[in-house]
């Protein structure tokens, strides 16, 4: 017997036999659900069989038969009201434990989020993804028509959706285009990090996301809570699908505040802070301008992360702070990254090593951080011992910088489009899905193996945009994603060691060395930065003006 176990009240299995129960009784099963219906098989045992089997062994058991293919709503409901009345707890079966599974999924719609009962039913073994549509109109199998059609449908209203949308526009201005966006307001994250060392207002990072969407573009303004690929629709949260020609998937990704125990309680107070939230970015540089002495914690979580310079990013400006106000020498800076490099591109590590040098940093690699004790200022890491185990280490501090683990968002991680990590799948090329051609992603939700960044965003979406006209017919010759990323590594105010290159580590800088020679700190960067790419983005990638982003086409 294979029993996989769904949640503490119910396991489901394949067929089993009388001579199994002793077995369960002992494992602590207190009943069973037979969902296969008799006669199905020839050599199975009837329920009568295993119902005395149950019986001699202190077990109940009950009788709820299930065609293949065939849940009706009535099951579900039959099911639910049997594991409310059995003793648990209990063990369903059938042929393979899919009916089972599925009967539990459908019963446990609305009391949990789908995503987590479709990964709770993977985890098992068993797909489910096939009845989200059912699970997210509360069990039952629904009628429900589309809410909208449309030749374009873009998945959130980000860096990417909005950019692609635009560039799409800007190639077809008659084209029919819906973003799937709930926020209301759309931000400038790469602008955080300046945020954090008292360079920008907060305000100049957000905007209205009204204003920021394109005219002509239909807002349906509500979340994507699953996809149905091969129905050619995404449903929306209550169970409302909306149908397309051409799919583009960009809702981002999911920080994971409540991986690392402890840290979303004491967020924003007890000197922990983190660039990775509007709110917060202020409260770092208030931690910075106030911190007089001490130990002052970093921290990177496992790759890949969004803008995978930013946790160093925020620790070299506040040392560059403290070190022109003269408190450097009275601060013990430790940067604490679950990575084995400083960073993952080497020909920018010189620089940076420099830097470390300066400011006395202390690098700590292999170590991630685990649990924050806010009020005790006891941040404790989890790290790699000699003999191939872990410990954990606790370290003191006066101000911790955080950055959480990353992933798929879960909608993505759970559903037919996602790869084996959880992103949503995506030719490295032409960013096309690999099994559904008319689904395309790009910024930080896909699969690809460039640097999650605004910056490698703003080289997508006129690909992404190429060839999603190409699939509907509009144009000819795929566009050509060449993994374009950056990172501008504030490394002090006023100078940044550009970091620009493609797949593979690939360097692929925009400027000749004699502008600004990428792997070196420069002035001219840091003028790039704070003055010309926020413009660049509002007012080119934004609105479909493919600055130093035109698209390679091929055939
Ligand atoms: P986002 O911009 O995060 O947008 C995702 C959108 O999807 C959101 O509007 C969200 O509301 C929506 N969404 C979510 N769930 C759903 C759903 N269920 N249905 C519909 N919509 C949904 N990049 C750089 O290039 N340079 C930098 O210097 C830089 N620095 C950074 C510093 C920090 C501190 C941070 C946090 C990021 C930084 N980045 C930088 C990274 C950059 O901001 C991201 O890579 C970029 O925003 C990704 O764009 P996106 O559209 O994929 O995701």
């Amino acid at each position: 017997m294979d029993v996989k176990r769904l949640d503490e009240g119910l396991s489901v299995t394949a067929q089993i036999r009388p001579e199994d129960v002793p077995a369960l009784a002992a494992a602590g099963f207190r009943s069973i659900i037979v969902n296969r219906p008799d006669g199905e098989g020839a050599d199975q045992p009837s329920f009568a069989e295993i119902a005395a089997a149950a019986e001699a062994s202190g077990l109940e058991a009950r009788y709820l038969p299930v065609t293949p293919g065939k849940v009706r709503d009535e099951d579900a409901a039959g099911f639910a009201a049997a594991m409310a009345a059995l003793p648990k707890p209990a063990l369903a079966f059938c042929r393979t434990g899919t009916r089972s599974t599925t009967l539990w999924a459908l019963s446990e719609a609305g009391r949990r989020p789908l995503p987590e009962i479709l990964a709770t039913a993977r985890a098992a073994g068993y797909d489910m993804s096939g009845i989200a549509r059912r699970v997210l109109a509360g069990g039952k199998v629904s009628t429900a028509g589309a809410v909208a059609s449309h030749d374009v449908v873009i998945v959130g209203g980000g860096s990417a959706g909005i950019a692609v949308a635009s560039s799409l526009l800007a190639r077809r201005p008659d084209l029919d285009i819906a973003i799937i966006e709930p926020a209301d307001i759309h931000y400038y994250q790469p602008g955080w990090t300046l945020v954090g060392a008292g360079v920008f207002d907060p305000l100049v990072t957000r905007r209205d996301m009204a204003r920021v969407l394109p005219r002509g573009v239909h807002w349906i303004k509500a979340a994507v809570a699953a996809f149905e690929p091969e129905e050619n629709a995404v449903l929306l949260e209550g169970c409302r699908p909306v149908t397309y020609r051409q799919l583009v998937v960009c809702p981002g990704l999911k920080l994971d505040w409540n991986g690392i125990a402890g840290l979303a309680e004491t967020l924003g107070q007890n000197g922990v802070t983190s660039n990775y939230r509007y709110d917060l970015a202020p409260y770092t540089w208030q931690l910075v301008q106030e911190l007089k002495g001490g130990t002052a914690l970093f921290t990177q979580p496992p790759m890949p992360i969004k803008c995978a310079g930013a946790p160093q990013k925020a620790m070299y400006l506040s040392c560059d702070h403290w070190r022109r106000s003269g408190r450097l020498k009275d601060i013990d800076v430790g940067f604490h990254t679950a990575g084995a490099v400083l960073f993952g591109v080497p020909d920018y590590v010189p620089a940076l090593m420099e830097y470390v040098e300066r400011y006395g940093i202390a690098l700590n690699f292999g170590e991630t951080l685990v649990s924050v004790d806010g009020p005790g200022r006891l941040a404790r890491f989890r790290r790699a011992t000699a003999d191939g185990g872990t410990e954990i280490v606790a370290r003191g501090f006066d101000m911790l910088h955080a950055v959480p683990p990353q992933t798929a968002p879960d909608f993505v991680r759970v559903s037919p489009l996602a790869d084996a990590a959880g992103w949503v799948a995506a030719d490295p090329a032409s960013l096309r899905h690999p099994k559904y051609a008319n689904v395309l992603t790009l910024g930080d939700a896909a699969g690809t193996a460039n640097a999650k960044t605004a910056a490698a965003a703003r080289k997508q979406a006129p690909v992404v945009a190429q060839n999603v006209l190409v699939g509907l017919g509009l144009a000819r010759g795929d566009a050509v994603y060449d993994g374009y990323g950056s990172c501008p590594l504030t490394v002090e105010k006023g100078r940044i060691v550009l970091a620009e290159f493609g797949y593979g580590g690939k360097l692929a800088p925009s400027f000749p060395t004699w502008l600004i020679d990428g792997t070196r700190p420069t002035r001219a960067a840091w003028w790039l930065k704070e003055r010309i790419l926020p413009p660049m983005y509002w007012q080119g990638m934004l609105k479909g003006r493919e600055w130093m982003a035109r698209p390679e086409i091929t055939g």
